[in-house]
Parts: C-alpha cells; structure tokens; sequence
C-alpha cells in the first residue's frame, strides 16, 4: 500500500520562506512517493479571522499559487479546500470527546499563539480546540507522515493520543501519523522573532519582487549589540546569518563574512546585499512558474476543485469506517 502526506497552510497570506525550509522541501521531496494531500487549512484560519472572512478566498488561491510555484506537481498531490470537506468538521465532533480541557491547556504551541494574538474579547472556544480540528485533518485522510515546522509539533502529537485513543476505545481503523520536521525546524522572522509567520507581518513571501525583497532584506533585523560597522558583531543569532547558512549555496562567502563581521570589518549593507543576491537566485525560478500559473487562474481553480473532489472521496470512505466503528452507522431504513 502506497503511504500517504498530509499537511496544510492556512491561507492567512501567501506562503513564506518559512514555510519553504519548514515544510515545503519535503512534500516537494516526497511527492513521488507518497499519495500526497495538502489541505488549504479555511476553517482552522477563521478561528482567529473570523471577523474577516473576506481575508480566505483570496489566500486560499494564493496559496495554490506557491503550491505550484515551488514545483508541486498537480499530477501527483490532490490540493484540498478544508471547508469543501463537511466530513472534517463532524469527525472534529467525535474526536472532542477523546480530548480533556487539561490537555489542551498544557499544548505549548497553543499557548503560544494564545499570547501571541492577544483576544481582546475572549479567546473563541474554535481557537482553543483548533488542534482537535487538526486531528481530524491528518487522520481522516489515514497519513502516515506529516511534513511541519517545529511548532506544529505538539498538534501531531494531539493527534496521535487521539489516533490510540479512538482506536482503543471503538475499533483500529484509524493511522497514527508521524511529524516530519523540515531542513530548519524554526526560521526566524526578518524582525528577529522566533518564527517567521504569515501573522506577524516578519515574512519574505515566495512571490515578493526583487524590490520588495530587497527591502526586507534592508531592513532586517542584525546585531542589536552592534552599533558601528567597525564594532565586533555577534553571527549566532542573527537572522541575517542564518538566512545566509540556509539560502546562500556560496559557503566560503558566507564564512569570509562571519570573520569579518565578528572581527567588525564589514559593515550590515554588505552583508545584506550579498543576502539579497542570493535570496533573489533562490526565488527567481519559483516566481517565474508563480507568474505562469497567476496568468492561467481557470486552470489553477479545476486543480483545487479536482484535488478537493479526490480529498473528499477519501474523507467519505473513513468516515464510513469511523461511524461502524462507534456504532452510529445506524440502518434506520429496514
Ligand atoms: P499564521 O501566522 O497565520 O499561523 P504561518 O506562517 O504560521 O501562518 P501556517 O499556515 O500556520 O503558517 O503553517 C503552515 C506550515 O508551515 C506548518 O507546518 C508550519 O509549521 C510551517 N511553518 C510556518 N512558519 C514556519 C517557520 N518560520 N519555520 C518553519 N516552518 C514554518
Ligand atoms: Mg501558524
């Protein structure tokens, strides 16, 4: 049997270069050999959107867009739109029951984010119990694997108690899947921040012009210990730096730059230039194809619609099994 991906981006914006070492690399990687489903995750992004549903549509295309633009193959992965999968949200239900308030209060990722997005009116019961919801992505489509950043370790981890759990309790339908952390676990934001995302406004997105990289890039947090260009500056830590380890193929470059910026010989524009240039061979290609698939949107949207039909299929055909094994596949009709 053929194993299966599952992994999903809310479309809150359009992807980053996060999301690129984070996540992307390795469903682009494994998409040969894994039947490989990529929810465009609507529902989980309304938990804290909700006043602004009008923020989804757009990004739900723009998502596709990056999708395509990094070179996932439509052939090979089925793009699924959460909210087209009604089964999601009912299997969601059942799986609250396997759930205690206590865990969710431990998960540290969502304790996190609670911080983070600072709801002023109360934190919604939705956003609260969105890794429930995420549990019933992954599981409902039997992945094995699951392509993510480090944060989104604690919701695998959610969602393989409740894989042993359900099975336990009703009958072994369901696959406890496995977390499958990128080539960086955790990019920083260009604001130095811990995680570049989509919601902190720290993000080169795959689809920025030069321009506009340029920009960022210019702008990027260094050294706050560093006043002068002649000041011994600090590499670890940097997120100019790390940009560099991850995005510059050009090694000796990289380190005849650490010794002289610890060594206070070269100043943050050269560095950053150098930054730049690199980023910009990097995301050239990918825009390229980005502009391609952008000028075709009717071709674009028959590939979320026929990946969404194959996702659905797939949900319906669990959710059969999940409903005999908890005995309410009820034959009410003689
Ligand atoms: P938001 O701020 O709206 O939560 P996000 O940038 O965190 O957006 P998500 O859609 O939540 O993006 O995450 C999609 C996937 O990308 C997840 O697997 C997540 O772990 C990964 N990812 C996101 N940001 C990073 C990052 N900075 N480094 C590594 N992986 C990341
Ligand atoms: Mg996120």
């Amino acid at each position: 049997m053929i194993k299966r991906i599952l992994t999903g981006d809310r479309p809150t914006g359009p992807l980053h270069l996060g999301h690129y070492v984070g996540s992307l690399q390795n469903r682009i990687r494994l998409q040969k050999e894994y039947d490989t489903y990529l929810l465009i995750a609507d529902i989980q992004a309304l938990t804290d959107n909700f006043e602004h549903p009008e923020k989804l549509e757009a990004n739900v295309f723009e998502v596709a867009l990056d999708y395509l633009a990094v070179g996932l193959d439509p052939e090979k992965v089925k793009i699924v739109v959460q909210s087209m999968v009604p089964e999601l949200t009912e299997l969601t239900i059942y799986f609250m029951n396997l759930v205690t308030v206590a865990t969710l209060e431990r998960n540290p990722t969502l304790k996190e984010e609670i911080k983070q997005k600072n709801f002023t009116k109360g934190l919604p019961v939705g956003f609260y119990t969105y890794p429930i919801s995420q549990a019933s992505d992954i599981t409902i489509f039997k992945a094995h694997l699951v392509p993510v950043g480090e944060d989104q370790l604690p919701m695998i981890e959610q969602a393989r108690e409740i894989v042993r759990r359900f099975n336990r309790t009703y009958d072994k339908v369901l696959i406890e899947p496995k977390a499958l952390v990128g080539q960086v676990a955790r990019l920083p934001g260009t604001d130095g921040g811990a995680k570049m995302g989509k919601s902190l406004g720290n993000c080169i997105y795959l689809g920025d012009s030069p321009d506009v990289v340029r920009k960022r890039v210019m702008s990027m947090y260094t050294d706050p210990t560093r006043l002068h260009p002649t000041d011994p500056g600090h590499v670890e830590g940097n997120p100019v730096f790390t940009y560099h380890d991850v995005f510059n193929p050009d090694k000796a470059e990289i380190e005849d730059l650490k010794e002289r910026y610890r060594k206070g010989t070269v100043g943050d524009v050269e560095v950053k230039e150098k930054l730049f240039k690199a980023l910009n061979v990097f995301l050239e290609p990918i825009r390229e194809r980005r502009a391609h698939f952008a000028s075709k949107p009717g071709h674009v949207r028959e590939i979320i619609v026929e990946g969404t039909r194959k996702g659905r299929a797939v949900a319906q055909e669990t959710m059969g099994e999940v409903r005999t094994a908890m005995k309410i596949s009820y034959k009410l009709q003689g």
